[in-house]
């Protein structure tokens, strides 16, 4: 319970503190109660009970409808008023809130409480009839809807049909009598469509009738509810943020404040600061006279929050408002998101929640906030969410580039996207599963469009402000939004958009870009780039940076970069890596190189594997040179060959279909009998399991000269760059050993090359050797490998292939989305370090520190760039992480929030 009792004293019982319990907005409210905020009153049922509930197959465990029955006796005494009463009726709201915030998700009902009966009591108690048949009206069409299933389009339909008969445009224009007709009509539209064999307990002597008895009304609306939980969209938006299903969502029925009394009453969303950058500002819209779904649903155009204070008739409550904003930052010291409604005058606050925001104002509020002494620098790294870095170190428009800009809306998510046009949601998902990037144009998106949402680079939006639901959930997904482009007049039907004040029409497949940063939209595709490490992101990873360095809070992770090319190298630096945790050589080996490795394997002459050879040297020191020389003092792991032997072969398939083409245009006989004894020499190398087959260290061990040549353009390079005074810090490592005896030999002829490079080139080199630990076996017998090891960088992107079975390049499209929707793996372990291949880390970690204390770990799989796993990952004590550079941030931020 929050609120007051009958004598005006405070009998809240939850807090901020109990959102797992009475959900987030349950706690909120009662927490915004306690410090004594104009709350109207109410009573929350726990998450527990929904999970009880919709455990046990949809039933009420036993005693809790009777709890119901007294909290809402109880909220009845404190207002003085009963549901469903002739002459002064209680009505309340039932809403979800789960412990996070899901927006739009989950059912609400409004008006609840309102029948034949108490209609007429509204109406005498308001002194306003065409404010009670509409709320009745609203009521109906909702409750229907939302608990009943009864699809709104026939509701809508009617309403449309009474605007054209009457000749008027807005809802605002209906009388109170058209709404009474109405209130009639939708009752049939109820009878006739409700689905009875679901719902039995509304036919009154076998005909269905709508619910009057106002506590079956309540106990249908949180029946509803606690359904929504488990509903699709529901579902898939918790998987999109990983929020588990196990939570269930609380109910809160709450006495219902008006907006739509008249033009002294209103409501809003708003929030403390700009969500979108950061800015200091209040930052919403408001409708007057209107209900809260009419805003979120963008049906009206809404008002600018800054307004309210001006408005006549609702200036105290815009003062009162404004005075709140603060209260709420100074108590719960972060930006807000606020819902309120003004009856009459009376300010009233529906909710509040730590506001989203995109990582731009993540960042700058995080910073305001130090700057202002509310928060302290690091509790400033720990507010930013490192996945959401991501929208920053997403591309941009080129700021030189030309841009045919068809139209401007309201810059609601930043980045940019460039895509085919789409208009619908199932139209989203078709086009990425086709790998054909689209930018989802609608009206204004709705809870069912999230799939198509997700699945779409961008989102553009002709109607709904900043705070419409394709706003929200694009800032939440980090997609591009622009909403609200009222230019652009959308025919979904005809799948085209044309728009206003230019000639032209688009088409579904059109190529569009949006700019969410601004609120362009482009015709055609532009240039996008990369933004840099600048700004507020730049001053809160040297933040994170100082408490990574900081001994007085423990050890230091530190974090490197994947990179292969002198392009990603200088990245990895500019992204604040420290250095190069791999170097995949056989990324050097693709394109035209291909060929000569392809002769080398081949080639059954001496000659032929000899030239290939030096073709490769050559070509492998200039790689080595420039790219030690970008890494010049940081040091650089360069990985040994290791691709499945076929990635160097061409596909025999496709030469068989090459033959037997050949043979039917009667090509040279000579010509066919070479690529058909290739396809020979290929088809005795072929494997069944190539993963599990020659590669690694296998592949130099069986072909030692691969090794030579490698280890030898390393030295030579190193050599060349000391000379030139520089400081090169290559590390070479030797992949995929499963025995110490393995990496004993490899290392001991590495070590046999760089001697005698240091003795031909008169240089001396220290160059470590260590190896990885991506199978199980390594990680068993990791300090017998460890004697032979001056470092181990476990990859995970093979230790869980094998540790698991699963194949790598099939199972990810497969079954492991099938195996997460039915809940046979948490998380995807090829993204986020799974507790099984964690254990492998940890005893590869102990075995190599058992063999030597100083040896250095750390991992360079794909979870290495993973927050949770970074997590992990420290606690596992390893001495860094190494990403992609463009996870280098996130992983800086990670590393940093690790040892909070
Ligand atoms: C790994 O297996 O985790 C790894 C980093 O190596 P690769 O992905 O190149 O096999
Ligand atoms: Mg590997």
């Amino acid at each position: 319970r929050w609120g007051v009792d009958a004598d005006g004293n405070d009998i809240t019982e939850a807090d901020a503190s109990m959102k797992y319990i009475v959900g987030g907005k349950g706690a909120n409210l009662a927490e915004m109660a306690k410090i004594g905020l104009p709350v109207p009153p109410g009573f929350s049922i726990t998450c527990q009970t929904c999970v009880a509930y919709s455990g046990n197959d949809n039933t009420w465990p036993e005693g809790v409808l009777d709890e119901i029955d007294e909290a809402r006796i109880d909220l009845e005494e404190r207002m003085g008023k009963k549901l469903g009463d002739a002459e002064d009726p209680l009505l309340v709201s039932v809403r979800s809130g789960a412990p996070f915030s899901m927006p739009g998700m989950m059912d609400t009902v409004l008006n609840l409480g309102l029948n034949d009966e108490s209609v007429k009591g509204l109406i005498a108690k308001t002194d306003n009839p065409r404010f009670g048949w509409d709320s009745y009206r609203r009521f109906i069409q909702m409750f229907s809807n939302v608990v009943m299933g009864v699809d709104s389009d026939l509701f809508e339909n009617a309403i449309n049909q009474r605007k054209l008969a009457k000749g008027v445009k807005n809802d605002t224009d209906l009388t109170a009598e058209d709404l009474e007709a109405l209130v009639e009509q939708f009752k049939v539209i109820f009878s006739e469509n409700v689905d009875t064999e679901a719902h039995p307990e509304i036919l009154v002597d076998g005909v269905a009738t709508f619910p009057q008895d106002p506590y079956l009304q309540l106990k249908l609306a949180i029946e509803a509810v606690f359904g929504s939980w488990m509903n699709e969209r529901a579902i898939l938006y918790r998987q999109q943020n990983k929020i588990p299903d196990d939570l269930g969502t609380a109910v809160n029925v709450q006495i219902m404040a008006y907006g739509n009394k008249g033009n002294d009453s209103a409501t809003g969303v708003a929030f403390t600061r700009n969500p979108a950058d950061g800015t200091k500002e209040f930052y919403g819209d408001f409708l007057v006279n209107a209900q809260g779904e009419d805003v979120v649903a963008g049906i009206r155009n809404t008002e600018p929050i800054s307004d309210l204070k001006t408005t006549p008739g609702l200036e105290p409550a815009g003062e009162e408002l404004e005075k709140i904003f603060g209260i709420l930052e100074d108590h719960y010291r972060d930006m807000m998101d606020i819902e309120f409604t003004i009856e009459n005058g009376k300010l009233w606050m529906l909710q509040t929640r730590v506001g989203k925001r995109t990582a731009l104002a993540a960042l700058h509020v995080a910073i305001d906030m130090v700057n202002e002494g509310r928060i302290s620098k690091a509790e400033a790294v720990q507010r930013v969410e490192p996945a959401q870095l991501d929208q920053l170190l997403h591309p941009q428009i080129d700021p030189g580039a030309e841009l045919d800009v068809l139209a401007s809306g309201l810059n609601a998510s930043p980045g940019a996207a460039v895509g085919e046009v789409v208009f619908s949601s199932a139209d989203a998902v078709e086009a990425a599963a086709e790998g054909r990037p689209c930018i989802l144009v609608r009206w204004e998106t709705n809870p069912d469009d999230l799939k198509g949402m997700v699945a779409a680079e961008g989102i553009l939006t002709s109607h709904g402000g900043k705070t419409s639901h394709a706003a929200v959930i694009a800032r939440g997904m980090g997609a591009p939004c622009v909403c609200g482009v009222e230019a652009l007049k959308i025919d979904a039907a005809k799948k085209e958009a044309k728009v206003s004040g230019t000639d032209v029409t688009l088409h579904e497949g059109d190529v569009i870009t949006i700019d969410g940063t601004t609120g362009r939209v482009v015709l055609g595709a532009v240039e996008l780039v990369q933004p840099e490490l600048a700004g507020d992101l730049e001053t809160i990873l040297e933040w994170a940076d100082e408490i990574s360095n900081d001994e007085t809070l423990g050890r230091k992770m530190g974090v490197r970069a994947n990179a292969d090319n002198p392009d990603d190298a200088k990245l990895s630096l500019e992204f604040g890596a420290t250095g190069i945790g791999l170097c995949r050589t056989e990324h050097m080996f693709l394109g035209e190189r291909k060929q000569i490795i392809q002769s080398f394997i081949l080639a059954d002459d001496e000659d032929t594997k000899k030239a290939a050879l030096d073709q490769l040297l050559e070509a492998q020191e200039g790689d080595f040179l420039q790219m030690l020389e970008t890494m010049s003092g940081h040091p650089m792991i360069i990985r040994l060959l290791d691709p499945p032997l076929h990635e160097f072969l061409d596909s025999p398939r496709e030469l068989a279909v090459e033959i037997a083409k050949l043979e039917a245009l009667d090509a040279d006989p000579k010509v066919i009998a070479e690529k058909s004894a290739l396809l020979a020499r290929i088809d005795a190398m072929s494997e069944a399991n190539p993963m599990l087959g020659l590669r690694g260290c296998r592949l130099g061990i069986m072909y030692p000269e691969l090794t030579d040549l490698q280890t030898k353009a390393i030295g030579t390079a190193t050599a060349e760059l000391i000379k030139k005074g520089l400081d090169p810090k290559p590390e070479i490592m030797i992949p995929l050993v499963s025995t110490a005896a393995e990496l004993e030999a490899v290392r001991a002829q590495v070590e046999g090359v760089l001697a005698e490079v240091a003795q031909e080139t008169g240089v001396e080199l220290d160059i470590p050797v260590g190896t990885m630990i991506e199978l199980p076996r390594a990680a068993l017998e990791a300090e017998e490998i460890g004697r032979y090891a001056d470092f181990f960088s476990f990859g995970t992107n093979d230790l869980t292939q094998t540790t698991f079975g699963f194949s790598r390049d099939d199972v990810e499209s497969a079954f492991i989305p099938t195996y997460l929707r039915k809940k046979l793996l948490k998380t995807n372990p090829f993204e986020t370090l799974d507790a099984g291949v964690a254990k492998l880390v940890d005893m590869g970690v102990k075995g190599g520190h058992a063999a030597h204390a100083d040896i250095v770990c750390g991992v360079c799989g794909e979870t290495g760039g993973d927050p949770d796993s970074i997590h992990m990952y420290y606690d596992l004590g390893l001495d860094y992480v190494s990403c992609s550079p463009y996870r280098v941030p996130i992983a800086r931020l990670t590393a940093a929030q690790a040892k909070l």
